[in-house]
């Protein structure tokens, strides 16, 4: 009788509990457990009503390992979906070595104090991953998550050597709200406003955050300004791929002239400091406040139109002679909003995760230690991912991103 445990009661958390519970045949149970306990219950209402499946609720502080190790003693999962925040991915990580049980996230650990994430604090736990027989499988969300299947895809069937990818995320679609984010605040903005990185031939190469954009003609959407970042999955695909002869490989997304003032704005006043200040005798962290105070990503649903697109760039050789290809998947807001309650940014999110712990589940991907998704066959992930919601396109691409078309500005998109 499978069971999933899903931490973690925001946007991405109620897409995993919906997709779950339409599988009854995989996740024969569901429960979910976050730090306000309404929220779940919110979230098992919306699937009762939606599927006729019951999910267990729980309060729980995953960032306290004794009271997560109890929780998994008591609901007994095969499988934990950690889809709260990067920030409880250790201790999260800690309670299933404890009580032998596997792993799954979609965001790769950053600590509190340092806006700065990367993998090795958590591939450290490979030889006891392995030892305890159990699998960690990291960054299984869309990006992390499928769009590394995309570019393993095009290892395995579509290139000799892959030369470059250029990893491309566009949201066009419309909330109505001045200013939101569609995924955790907090998470998102450290992300945003961090210097942006990209990998050339053996070197990182930094500059200041959102100072490189190009256009980039997206599939059903059009041309959109796409700003150079620093992404987790970098990190990975660097590792993985520069077998297969990867020469540079960058992550540009898009954001509209509206967010990117707001985003200056917070920035110049202070809003998105990290550290703690005083306020009325308390400490509080700036950002964690502006957090409280705009909309919750799980509240964006309704209303919100238009489509995403995410996809890889992939050129390099076949048979001898130079390709390039675009692989990608446009997502619908209002149609995930229809199926689960929540938005598209949420929806590309927890279906991978479900797909990712469905293969684990099914054995097809299960094996003991910790897994990054690009290093698992990734033809049994996309024969899933259009039977459940995400279908994928491969095309011919005429060229990679052209650099002289690159324009080079001011941080947060300034002098644009
Ligand atoms: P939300 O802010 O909507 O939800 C996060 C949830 O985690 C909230 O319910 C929150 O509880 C809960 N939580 C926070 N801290 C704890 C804790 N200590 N113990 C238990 N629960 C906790 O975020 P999203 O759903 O938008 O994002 C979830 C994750 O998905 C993030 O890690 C994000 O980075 C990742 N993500 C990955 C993507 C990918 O493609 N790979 C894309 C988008 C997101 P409360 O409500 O009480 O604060």
């Amino acid at each position: 009788m499978p069971k999933v445990l899903i931490i973690g009661a925001g946007g991405v958390g109620t897409v995993g509990a919906h997709k779950c519970a339409q599988l009854s045949n995989v996740f024969t149970d569901v429960a979910i457990a976050s730090r306000t306990k309404s929220k779940c219950d919110h979230i098992a209402a919306s699937v009762k009503q939606k599927t006729g499946q019951d999910v267990e609720t729980y309060e729980l502080d995953a960032d306290d390992v004794p009271q997560t190790i109890a929780l998994i003693e008591k609901t007994k999962p095969d499988v934990v979906l950690n889809l709260a925040l990067p920030f409880q991915d250790l201790s999260i990580m800690d309670a299933c070595l404890a009580t032998k049980v596997d792993y799954l996230d979609t965001a790769c650990y950053e600590p509190r104090d340092e806006s700065h994430f990367e993998y090795s604090w958590q591939w450290v736990y490979q030889d006891r991953y392995a030892d305890a027989g159990i699998m960690a499988l990291l960054g299984c969300g869309f990006d992390p998550g499928a769009i590394n299947v995309f570019c393993a895809y095009a290892a395995k069937h579509l290139f000799d050597e892959i030369h470059t990818i250029d990893l491309v995320d566009c949201n066009a679609g419309n909330h109505g709200k001045h200013f939101a984010t569609n995924f955790n605040t907090e998470v998102n903005i450290r992300e945003i406003t961090q210097d942006a990185r990209y990998w050339d031939r053996g070197k990182w190469i930094t500059i200041a955050p959102l100072s490189r954009h190009v256009q980039f003609d997206y599939p059903n959407i059009g041309a959109r300004a796409s700003y150079l970042m620093y992404h987790e999955e970098l990190e990975s695909l660097v590792k993985f791929l520069s077998p297969v002869g990867l020469q540079r490989i960058r992550f540009w997304m898009t954001f509209s002239p509206s967010y990117l003032t707001h985003l200056r704005v917070l920035v110049n006043v202070g809003m998105t400091r990290i550290d703690e200040v005083d306020y009325a005798g308390r400490r509080i962290v700036p950002l964690q406040f502006l957090q409280a105070v705009l909309p919750e990503p799980a509240g964006l649903g309704k209303g919100y139109e238009g489509i995403t697109c995410i996809g890889a760039v992939i050129q390099g050789v076949k048979d001898g002679r130079r390709a390039c290809k675009m692989i990608y998947n446009n997502c619908d807001h209002a149609k995930a909003f229809d199926e689960t309650g929540a938005q598209a940014v949420s929806y590309t999110t927890g279906v991978p995760a479900m797909l990712g712990a469905k293969l684990m589940l099914q054995n097809t991907w299960r094996r003991p230690g910790v897994f990054n998704v690009e290093q698992l066959d990734p033809d049994p992930f996309l024969a899933d991912m259009t039977k459940h919601g995400l279908p994928w396109h491969i095309v011919d691409w005429s060229q990679p991103i052209d650099d002289t078309a690159i324009v080079d500005h001011g941080p947060m998109g300034g002098d644009v």
